[in-house]
């Protein structure tokens, strides 16, 4: 199965490497594949990630001039994300995928959701890091879907345990007007979605008045409208520890930079691409880091 994460990721890969390269040159993203050198179109048969930049030894099928090392790069580590992501979603018995109820169907929602995000992290980290923006086409499309799967997952989460109260024997008595058992735990569900959507904001209105106090130095309002975004993808408290790993991160490839004269004291970095990698770390080991957290401060009071 990780295979199939793997294969699947090379071809995201591929995908946010040329989505990214196209907001740089404004090309079409409608265009079909073509060599960034000579322009022109490759043959369906040089279009497999990987395999093809190996069999073509790095080179353009028709002007011999170097396929940029970066194509193959994103393709293998994008491979090998997908990978993960496959392994940390999906059950390890692989005939459960096949049960058709709505459990497994949260489970393939869950996964093509996170292959999803997971190559708009990938655009966005490449293209804020070349670039130093972070495209709106590329994060109000994510919102939105990020919004849709929100709303889709909460009601299918709501159906499904409401279905189980009515298959348990004397189910009725857990309902109004006998009980509100029912009727708390769908609230808490819906809850949830609330904070997460709640938890956007917040983290958004953060970055604004960062961006206010620091005068944009460092940050733009691509960050802003990205933490929004990551903040309806990841949901609370993910996002909290997606944020905190981006300034970690962010500050100690700062120092390092600035300790090998590669960058002076003031001088900014792109901030996108730590969300990128803090998101990423959260999405799949969010809920691992939390609980050790909070298990290491309990021991430790
Ligand atoms: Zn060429």
């Amino acid at each position: 199965m990780w295979l199939l994460g793997f294969v699947l990721g090379t071809i995201l890969g591929s995908f946010a490497k040329a989505t990214s390269d196209r907001i740089q040159e404004k090309v079409s993203f409608k265009k079909r594949s073509y060599c960034q050198s000579c322009k022109k179109t490759l043959r369906w048969y040089d279009l497999f990630p990987v395999f093809s930049f190996l069999i073509l030894r790095g080179h353009c099928r028709f002007c011999h001039r170097k396929i940029p090392l970066g194509n193959f790069l994103a393709e293998l580590v994008m491979g090998i994300l997908i990978a993960l992501v496959f392994l940390a979603t999906l059950p390890t018995h692989l005939e459960q995928i096949f049960i058709a109820d709505i459990p497994h169907l949260l489970l393939l929602i869950d996964l093509l959701f996170r292959c999803f995000i997971v190559t708009v992290l990938a655009i966005i980290f490449l293209t804020d890091l070349k670039l130093g923006i972070i495209p709106d086409r590329i994060t109000y499309p994510a919102m939105i879907i990020s919004l849709i799967y929100l709303i889709l997952t909460t009601v299918l989460v709501s159906w499904n345990f409401y279905h189980e109260v009515v298959l348990i024997p004397f189910g009725k008595y857990l309902m109004p007007p006998y009980s509100a058992y029912l009727t708390d735990n769908i609230q808490r569900i819906v809850m949830d979605a609330a904070w997460s959507l709640g938890a956007a904001v917040i983290s958004a209105l953060v970055f604004f008045f960062l961006i206010v106090i620091t005068r944009g130095r460092g940050m733009g309002w691509g960050d802003v409208k990205y933490v929004f975004l990551l903040g309806l993808a990841l949901g609370y408290p993910n996002i909290v520890l997606a944020i905190f790993l981006a300034f970690i991160s962010g500050a100690v490839i700062a120092l390092l930079l600035m300790a090998f004269k590669k960058r002076h004291f003031g001088q900014t970095i792109p901030f996108g691409p730590f969300l990128s990698l803090g998101a990423f770390t959260a999405l799949l080991f969010g809920a691992k880091i939390i609980n050790w957290y909070i298990t290491s401060l309990k021991i430790g009071s």
